[in-house]
């Protein structure tokens, strides 16, 4: 390969073109969709989009070089910025129509995905698409009750409806990561509890889960002066541990959490 990758930018090449292909064809992209990609590389997976004739294309790689290499391999119209994912705020860029597809830098692959849940600068957009690597996918997936459940879990779900589209091998890359990857669809719904702001969920679950073994007792002390009364209010077994709380009581909690401080 031409390009050296760089380690420290999280960069595995995807090569596979069938993946890719998939990857391309893991939603429906109308004429009038746009498309947002993070990270686009060397461009692989952005061949495949081009394809199929979105409206429009914006990438964003942090990688100069990269940016360099984009510009003379896409001579047509693309729109190619500099710059970190995890500063980027101009939300004029995307719309309701927008398709953010990522095969994401693993180091700040949950950060970035946090930045859309979060959502401080009121993006919008239609779904998004991420490949992760499949542990963090798993985490995301897993249901209460089970030891892969937590914060991932609780936060994504929040906001989206999530599906698994496809596992991808790590001989699919260049050069190998150690393990494999998932590649998973985020549609936006409506919360079933509507927060101030979804941040106090980020700070309720890591109170609870920075002792996940320890029964809730503890955490609904320091979260509330009066947690009898909540945990009466919301029929929550003080005596359970934080994984077998479900996301929808940690939804409830945070809520409970607004109310005193509002
Ligand atoms: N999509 C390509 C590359 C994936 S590797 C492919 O599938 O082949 C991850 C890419 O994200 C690399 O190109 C890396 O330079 C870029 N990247 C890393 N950190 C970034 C950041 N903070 N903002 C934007 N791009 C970043």
């Amino acid at each position: 390969m031409i390009f050296k990758a760089k380690k420290s930018l999280g960069q595995n090449f995807l090569v596979d073109k069938n993946i890719l292909k998939s990857i391309a064809n893991s939603t429906k992209i109308e004429k009038y969709d746009e498309i947002l990609e993070i990270g686009p590389g060397t461009g692989n997976l952005t061949e495949f989009l081009i394809k199929k004739n979105p409206k429009k294309i914006y990438l964003i790689e942090k990688d100069e070089n990269l940016v360099n290499l984009l510009k003379n391999k896409f001579p047509e119209n693309l729109n190619i910025i500099n710059d970190d994912i995890l500063k980027f705020s101009k939300n004029s860029l995307l719309n309701e129509k927008s398709i953010i597809f990522g095969n994401l830098p693993y180091n700040i692959s949950s950060q970035i995905l946090a930045k859309f849940i979060i959502n401080k600068n009121k993006f919008k957009f239609k779904k998004l698409i991420f490949m992760f690597q499949k542990e963090l996918a798993d985490r995301i997936l897993a249901k209460v009750n089970t030891s892969n459940y937590g914060r991932f879990s609780i936060l994504a779900n929040w906001k989206f409806d999530i599906e698994k589209v496809i596992d991808i091998k790590p001989n699919s890359f260049l050069p190998k990561p150690k393990i494999s990857s998932s590649l998973l669809i985020f549609n936006p719904k409506t919360p079933s509890v509507k927060l101030i702001n979804p941040k106090n969920l980020e700070y309720v679950t890591s109170v609870f889960f920075n002792q996940r073994r320890k029964k809730i007792k503890k955490p609904m002390n320091i979260l509330f002066k009066n947690s009898l009364d909540i945990s009466k209010k919301l029929k929550l077994n003080l005596d359970l541990r934080p994984q077998n709380v479900s996301p929808e009581v940690f939804y409830q909690l945070t809520k409970e959490y607004e109310n005193l401080r509002s």
